[in-house]
């Protein structure tokens, strides 16, 4: 039903944030100049003393890490949200229009070995990871001002994460964040208007054409959305309608480590290399939520040949010109197993 479509420039409509992609598939026919190429791979480092996340290391301000064996949580010593920033003053204006907000950032180390990332873990490393998240998540929603918290991770330094120790960032805040704040309205409106659950109605679409499925196990499945914007941009649904960590049965939890393994390996696989991405969940408490992942990586046809969003996408709308279909069915047909080997 697409095909026809698939080989002239259109749009897609993103349900979840209300907006679109153009897409231009007929673009991936012309010659490429640029660079492709693999980036070389340095000796794994399992400790860095330069580190600030390694075990054992003084971090700013005089504190020290412990000799941590697992995973490892701390406030930011550099955090962007304070739990007890005061209310900024009036402007006189409603063209200045200033709020207060109130929040906590946290860090939270994966795995002591400073070598490793999620692609390199094992399922069981990463559950650990997972029981931790929903301890943070738990922790950090008790606080009386907090309406959202976001998990999140930056890897690789294309996408400016400044450490290449395992670790994601935890920031709860007291105003929801227009990503989820966009994605609640529009989860609400499909609801009012459905009777249904928008993403729940998405995983039986997608189950159903299997075309954008690049891998899946018995709770959740990883596709490659069919309004991505970023060219291997994927999307990790729940197959239950489960709204949030706290929620998840130790089977779910188990499930979502295994998926993020498998997803991380076939990203690391596709160009063999440390794929860079940011990654982060969107969950929450009310009746309209369906937990999810977003996986945003750069990359677009190699190591080293990332995408920009400049010119028409930060003026117009954002663009793609490889297909959601055929992204897809690269990543699906990548090995399972990790193209260094298995750690185990
Ligand atoms: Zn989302």
């Amino acid at each position: 039903m697409t095909s026809q479509c698939n080989a002239f420039p259109h749009r897609r409509y993103n349900p979840l944030r209300g907006d679109w992609v153009l897409v231009s598939p007929h673009r991936t026919q012309r010659p490429w100049q640029g660079e492709t190429g693999k980036t070389e791979t340095a000796a794994p480092v399992h400790y860095d003393p330069k580190c600030y996340l390694c075990p054992g290391n003084e971090r700013a301000g005089g504190h020290r890490n412990p000799q941590y064996a697992s995973v490892f949580a701390f406030d930011n010593d550099y955090a962007a949200l304070l739990p007890d920033a005061p209310a900024p003053a009036g402007t006189g204006s409603p063209l200045l229009r200033a709020e207060q907000e109130r929040g906590r950032c946290r860090v939270l180390c994966f795995h002591p070995d400073h070598s490793l990332t999620l692609a390199r873990m094992t399922v069981p490393e990463i559950e650990t990871v997972v029981e931790a998240w929903t301890a943070q998540y738990v922790e950090l929603s008790a606080q009386p001002f907090t309406q959202h918290v976001q998990i999140f991770e930056n890897r690789g330094a294309m996408m400016g994460a400044s450490n290449p120790h395992p670790h994601c960032q935890i920031w709860a805040t007291e105003h929801v964040p227009d990503e989820p704040a966009a994605e609640r309205v529009n989860l609400k409106l499909w609801r009012e208007t459905h009777g249904r659950g928008l993403l729940a109605d998405y995983v039986a679409l997608e189950v159903q054409q299997e075309e954008r499925i690049v891998c899946q196990n018995g709770e959740f499945l990883a596709v490659v959305p069919y309004w991505a914007v970023w060219p291997f941009e994927t999307l990790v649904l729940a197959r239950q309608p489960l709204r949030e960590l706290p929620e998840f049965s130790a089977v779910q939890r188990r499930a979502l480590a295994d998926i993020l393994s498998q997803l991380t390996i076939r990203y690391d696989n596709l160009f063999e290399t440390s794929f860079p991405y940011t990654m982060g969940f969107h969950q929450g408490p009310g009746l309209e939520q369906h937990f999810h992942a977003h996986f945003y990586p750069p990359l677009l046809r190699s190591a080293t040949v990332k995408k920009f969003m400049v010119g028409f996408e930060m003026l117009g709308m954002p663009q793609r010109d490889i297909l959601p279909e055929d992204a897809a069915a690269r990543l699906r047909e990548v090995s399972a197993t990790h193209h260094l080997g298995s750690r185990a």
